[in-house]
């Protein structure tokens, strides 16, 4: 721990004469340890009166703090908070979910989105029971699949009171803003400098309320837009408020991409009451849940196109019940954009190329993206749209 500490040392030091942000600071070495003492007790002072009160955060069992940060990747903490209490109580341990089913893990996942946090948490939590225990070891926690820095060092901290600083999007944006951190946070140099000033600061005799008080602290008042700095407790020391800056900081020098995809979903059922279900694939996203058949286009595409794509999976059939349900659907994914075109077509007969057919009945035992949730509902009970 000596030496991973001392490399970050070095690199803020480092950084810190190639930089400018700290020129508040004006090459004081005393000031700047002052400072450091003074912004993680303000910090944590404020947690005391306005942190939040969360489940997660009432334990230490290093287990349910590995199950909260999986939950909350890429995941509102209202809509998580749910999600996480179903987990364990259904799992409460490593051992228990180990044992699990992966249709279960995903049913219960279901609606969650990112669905290879669930693959990921699954087999981390095989490895867990495998080890018999949580080990008190950073590299063991890191090494897990779906671990990475950030997760590692909430699971070190909160559990076992491990001195390691998180570094996600909120302790960014407060340490940029209040640093005056000026190098985009998304390069190789700004990340090194985040991460050498955020090991910085942490408060090494309280790692764990210190972590959960600047991610607050970046959740409810340096928030991304509309900071409340009128009552920040580190208003006198911010440089982004001294030199305006305040809705510039973080930095970020990429854009990220979004690609836009075509998709039609023909809800396809037998006049008995049967639906036929496909299961994704390994290569794309929603690895593994169902989904019902599924042509993708370059473009949107007209009745005729779908007809003929239709033709593909089912047997010589009279398409007139083909319908449309809806048209453009959206779907916002991190990187894609999803336009849905949504069909329902009636078959005499249980019969098709591929697929597996299911009773209608038995729809909400199947695991679903977000998005065939939103199309399910928009079918109605039992298909009654389908006519
Ligand atoms: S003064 Fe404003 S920008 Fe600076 S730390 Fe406080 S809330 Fe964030």
């Amino acid at each position: 721990m000596y030496d991973y500490f001392s490399k970050r040392r070095n690199d803020l030091r480092f950084l810190l004469k190639k930089s400018t942000p700290f020129n508040l600071f004006h090459g004081k070495k005393h000031y700047f340890c002052a400072m450091i003492s003074a912004f993680a007790t303000q910090l944590e002072s404020w947690y005391e009166t306005f942190g939040r009160d969360l489940p997660w955060r009432r334990t230490r069992d290093p287990y349910l703090i590995m199950l909260s940060e999986f939950i909350l990747q890429q995941t509102q903490i209202c809509q998580g908070t749910d999600y996480y209490l179903r987990f364990a109580e259904r799992f409460p341990t490593a051992e228990s979910l180990a044992e699990a089913s992966e249709e279960e893990v995903m049913l219960l996942w279901q609606g969650l989105g990112y669905y290879s946090r669930a693959r990921h948490l699954h087999a981390a939590a095989k490895l867990v029971s495998e080890a018999g225990f949580f080990p008190q070891d950073y590299g063991f926690a890191r090494a897990l699949p779906g671990v990475g820095d950030y997760t590692a060092a909430a699971i070190m901290s909160f559990a076992f009171g491990e001195p390691y600083a998180v570094l996600d999007g909120n302790v960014q944006r407060v340490l940029a803003r209040h640093f005056g951190i000026g190098e985009p946070v998304d390069t190789g140099q700004g990340k090194k400098l985040l991460r050498a000033l955020a090991d910085e600061m942490l408060d090494r005799q309280h790692p764990a309320l210190y972590n959960q008080a600047i991610m607050d602290f970046g959740a409810l008042q340096c928030k991304p837009t509309s900071p409340d700095c009128v009552t920040c407790p580190l208003a006198d020391t911010c440089q982004a408020l001294r030199e305006h800056t305040v809705d510039k900081l973080p930095v970020k020098a990429k854009r990220t991409a979004v690609r836009d995809r075509y998709f039609t979903y023909i809800y396809t059922r037998s006049a008995d009451g049967q639906t036929l279900l496909c299961r994704r694939g390994s290569c794309d996203i929603w690895q593994g849940l169902f989904e019902f058949p599924l042509i993708e286009s370059e473009k949107p595409l007209d009745m005729a196109e779908v007809k003929r794509e239709v033709r593909k999976f089912v047997f010589d059939a009279d398409l007139e019940s083909l319908s449309l349900i809806a048209r453009d659907v959206r779907h916002q994914l991190t990187h894609q954009r999803l336009h849905t075109d949504f069909y329902c077509l009636t078959l005499p007969h249980a019969a098709s190329k591929n697929g597996q057919w299911i009773k209608e009945s038995d729809l909400d035992r199947y695991a679903f993206p977000r998005l065939l949730e939103k199309l399910l509902s928009l079918l109605g009970a039992e298909g009654n749209l389908c006519g």
